[in-house]
């Protein structure tokens, strides 16, 4: 389905929050497509081997800066120099249970640094941007699958951070007409690339499923505690919709294509429309490592939603993207990505 997205037309794009888990398996395919890259990244969550790697799977060493999103001075400066015709905005602090310890961090680097990152675009003539938000702005749900016309009503610090830069994205754009947003809203991406070689490298012990089960595959850890198995779904434990980072990754070049197409601000769901439990999770795991995964069930997590998945139709209407790959294929490249590396980028 690449092909389709890919319009000939070579963009520069700034990325920023490049050298993370998302941004660094986008950067690849970006750079496969022929894009010219140039990553802003401060390395708060983010190891410099990654660029190494990038560099060893596309052969191609892309231009690094360390700068903080919310610097305004060394953002003009980068936007400056590089002159992006577009910009994907990765950076930003994502751990749900962090953000309501340190709400103010939160506000200042996802809705603050959105603004800053604007106004730099703005002083170069740079109008196209796509962004990551998140599933987490719908909220509760009043129905599923979410389709992008549910309503939002964020029940957490890092939910409204994300829906608050969605709302600075979409005001910038009004008043820049000729400007194009796209807000991808991802559901729970998992995975790694296929050479093993980049891949989700949490620091401490792993507040998201995926690395901690894989963090247990390989010795890391004892167990893992599933978060309830008394909830009203088909096996009791929570359900979500697992999309491979790769065709996350790929979601964004179907989005810088269409953010060049014209100009507005328009929403996409980014996920595979199937839900899988925990436990379902855990089987499949087992199953790409050969190995048995210890778990003992826990207590709910406070705040957690029994089950979501996305309806996916829009993306595929709009932006000619549909998810690819499947479960298997999530727990064999995560399990590549954790046997090969299981300190992850540390040595
Ligand atoms: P990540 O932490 O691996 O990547 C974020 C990157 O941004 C890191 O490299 C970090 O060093 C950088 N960064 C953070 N604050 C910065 C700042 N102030 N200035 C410059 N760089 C900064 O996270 P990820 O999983 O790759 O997520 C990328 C984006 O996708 C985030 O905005 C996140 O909120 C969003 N998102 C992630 C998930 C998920 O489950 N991983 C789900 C939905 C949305
Ligand atoms: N989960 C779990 N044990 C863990 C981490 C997560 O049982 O150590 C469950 C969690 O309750 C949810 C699912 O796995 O049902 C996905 O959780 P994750 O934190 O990965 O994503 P999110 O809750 O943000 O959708």
């Amino acid at each position: 389905m690449r092909s389709i997205w890919y319009m000939g037309e070579k963009m520069r794009v700034l990325v920023t929050g490049g050298a993370g888990y998302i941004g660094s398996h986008t950067c690849v395919e970006l750079l496969a497509e022929g894009h010219d890259i140039c990553i802003v990244d401060s390395f708060c969550n983010a190891s410099p081997e990654v660029i190494n790697r990038l560099e060893e799977i596309t052969a191609v060493r892309p231009e690094v800066h360390r700068v903080d999103v919310r610097d305004r001075a060394k953002m003009m400066a980068v936007m400056a120099r590089y002159k992006p015709e577009a910009v994907i905005h990765f950076a930003g602090l994502k751990a749900v249970g962090e953000s309501s310890q340190i709400p103010l961090n939160y506000y200042d680097v996802n809705v603050q640094g959105t603004v800053v990152l604007l106004e730099a675009m703005q002083a170069v003539g740079c109008q196209h941007i796509v962004f990551s938000s998140s599933a987490t702005v719908y909220g509760t749900p009043h129905y599923l699958p979410y389709d992008e016309a549910h309503p939002c009503a964020p029940s957490n610090v890092y939910g409204h951070t994300k829906h608050m830069a969605e709302q600075v994205l979409s005001d910038w754009q009004r008043a820049n007409p000729e400007s194009a947003v796209v807000l991808l809203r991802y559901f729970n991406p998992v995975g790694a690339h296929s050479s093993g070689r980049i891949g989700e490298d949490p620091e401490g012990p792993p507040n998201n499923l995926m690395p901690f089960v894989a963090q247990v595959a390989v010795g890391q850890r004892e167990r893992l505690a599933v978060f309830g198995d008394d909830y009203d779904t088909p096996d009791g434990t929570g359900v979500r919709d697992y999309i491979h980072v790769t065709d996350l990754a790929l979601a964004h070049l179907g989005a810088l294509a269409h953010a060049k197409k014209g100009s507005g601000t328009d929403t996409f769901n980014i996920g595979t429309g199937a839900g899988y439990s925990v436990l379902e999770m855990i089987h499949a795991f087992s199953k790409a490592s050969g190995r048995e995964i210890a778990y003992t069930v826990a207590p709910r997590r406070e705040g957690d939603l029994p089950s979501y998945y996305a309806d996916p139709s829009k993306a595929r209407a709009v932006l000619g993207w549909a998810a690819q790959r499947g479960i298997a294929e999530i727990c064999d490249s995560t399990w590549a990505w954790q046997s090969q590396n299981p300190t992850g980028y540390k040595p």
